[in-house]
Order: structure tokens, then sequence, then C-alpha cells
């Protein structure tokens, strides 16, 4: 936290994204489904801030409601001062199925030009290449998605989301359909992309290792219906690397941390009887390197 401003602490006077209050409950024809019981966060300009919570817990639902394809039913959330009320150009999202969240008629420079609206063909041509190098596919422009491996496809779906220069890049688990060892590459790549073009980044996972990995600060969401059970500062040194940083005792440290707080929220949650007595405890499985 900042020095106090008239009672505006200067960190929060400078946050990019303001989560307040945000519940969203999913009507059906015969019954309701709370999604997201309550969610206060903010997310300040040029941080990396991620989400974990068990799957089911409403990351998703979360996720939708801050990029504005989805409406909250209670809260808001406000982007540079701007109350979302629907999709906004400043905003990205990379979804976890890059299989069908790229064109497969399309080449890769094709998918990626594909959300630029504004600006002259060579400007666009410009920002294609620039995202593509970015993502190290520049010797690919002419490929199709299917003729390149899963880290690749989201690789390009990366690139489409950085084509446009969003100031807030909003990530749904998009590491979760891959090997671990693209995996671990498609984080580090994230990170890069992240100090390079300097973009608030909101990122949703249920990994544990990579909440740590990635982020300034971490969400620890309870199991559905989710509240915010905890928000940790991740101080670990950057850059990161996958084999110093997660050996590190501090990451170990860490992770156990928002293990214990996850497990706690889910004991908690099982109490309750709104609880949902599916939501998953994630394991804490041996550390990756
Ligand atoms: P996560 O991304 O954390 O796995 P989701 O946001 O996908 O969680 O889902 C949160 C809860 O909301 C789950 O119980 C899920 O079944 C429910 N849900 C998600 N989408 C819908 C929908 N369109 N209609 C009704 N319930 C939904
Ligand atoms: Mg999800």
């Amino acid at each position: 936290m900042g020095p106090d401003l008239m009672g505006v602490s200067v960190d929060e006077a400078r946050s990019a994204l303001a989560i307040e209050s945000l519940g969203k409950t999913y009507l059906g024809r015969r019954s309701e489904s709370v999604a997201i019981g309550e969610v206060s966060f903010d997310v300040r300009e040029r941080e990396f801030v991620t989400v974990v919570g068990p799957s089911g817990c409403g990351k998703t639902t979360l996720l939708k409601c801050i990029a504005g394809l989805l409406e909250p039913t209670r809260g808001r959330a406000t982007f540079a001062g701007t109350a979302v009320t629907g999709p906004m150009p400043a905003m990205a999202l990379v979804f976890q199925d890059y299989s069908r969240s790229l064109f497969p008629w399309l080449t890769v420079r094709k998918n990626v030009m594909l959300p630029l609206k504004s600006g002259t063909k060579s400007e666009r041509e410009r920002l294609v290449a620039e995202s593509l190098d970015a993502v190290g596919l520049a010797d690919f422009v002419n490929h199709f998605p299917w003729q390149l491996s899963g880290g690749m496809q989201q690789r390009v779906a990366i690139a489409r989301a950085l084509a446009s220069r969003p100031r807030l890049l909003l990530m749904d688990e998009p590491f979760a359909s891959v090997d671990a060892q693209t995996r671990a590459d498609l984080e580090d790549l994230v990170l890069r992309i992240h100090g390079e073009f300097a973009v608030t980044t909101l990122l949703v996972t249920h990994d544990i290792d990579e909440s740590v990995y990635m982020s300034d600060r971490v969400i620890i969401l309870s199991s559905h219906p989710s509240y915010v059970q905890e928000v940790l500062t991740i101080d670990l040194p950057r850059p990161r690397t996958q084999e110093l940083t997660k050996a590190s005792p501090e990451f170990a440290q860490l992770r156990t941390h928002v293990y214990r707080e996850i497990t706690k929220a889910h004991g908690e949650s099982r109490q309750r009887p709104s609880a949902s007595s599916a939501a998953d405890v994630p394991e804490l499985p041996p550390a990756r390197r």
C-alpha cells in the first residue's frame, strides 16, 4: 500500500480494474445456482494478478462478468473508471480452449488480424507481425491452426489478444489444455509479454503453483459459491525462472499457504448448507519444475 492521499492510498488510486461486491446467480427454469457469492478486489496498473480456486468455483463466470460478456447479478466491475456494461476494446480475453477460439479455415496471420477493425492496412499488418513475433511465430504466419501443435495454437490466441494492444489482458486457464513442458514454456512466454507490453494482466487458474509463480498478488477464492478467502502478495523476485523460482523455499512456503487456504475454505463451505457437495478440493501435486 502506498502513502495516504486524503484517505485514498496512492496504489488504490492507480487501480486499473475494480471488482466491487460482484455476484452472479444463474437462473434456470426451475432452479437457481449461485456461481459467485460476493467478490471484491482490485488490479493495479501493470500488475499481474491471478485468481485461484477449485474447479466450479466461478472463475470463468467472474472473467466473463469482467469482460462484459455476462451481466453480474449484484455489484459491478469498473475498468479505468468506467463501469463495465459490455465488451470493451481495451480488454482482450484468452480462453482455455484454443481449438474453439481459432478459425481453422483462416491462416495464423488472418486469425490474428481478425479483431483489428481500425487503422490502415499497413498499420494492422505491423501490429499482427509484432504480436506474432512476440510469441515466436513469425515463421508460421501462413500456416493454418490445424498445422500447429496445441501450444503453438495457444500462442496464436495470445498473439491475437495482443494485436489490439489491450490495456487489460484477461486469461481463463490458458495453459490447462497442453502438456507440462509446453505449459511451463507458455507461463514464461506470458511473463515475458507482461513485461514487454506492460499490460495489466488478470489470469484465472485452478493450478496453485502457477498462481504463485506468475503473480504479484494471488486472489484465493473459496469453493462455489465463491467469495475471496485471502489476497496474498507474492514478493518473489523477478525475473522468475521455472528452475530457480520453483526450487526456492519461499516458493514452497507460498504454495503450501495457498493450498491450506483453499482447503480451509472448502472445509468451511462444506459446513454451509447451501454449498455444493460436488466442489472438489485440489490435490497438492509434487512441485512442477
Ligand atoms: P470455474 O471456471 O471456476 O470452473 P464456472 O464459472 O465455470 O467455474 O462455474 C461456476 C458454477 O456456475 C458451477 O457450479 C457451474 O456449474 C455453474 N454454471 C456455469 N455456467 C453456467 C450456466 N451458463 N448456467 C448455469 N450454471 C452455470
Ligand atoms: Mg472455468
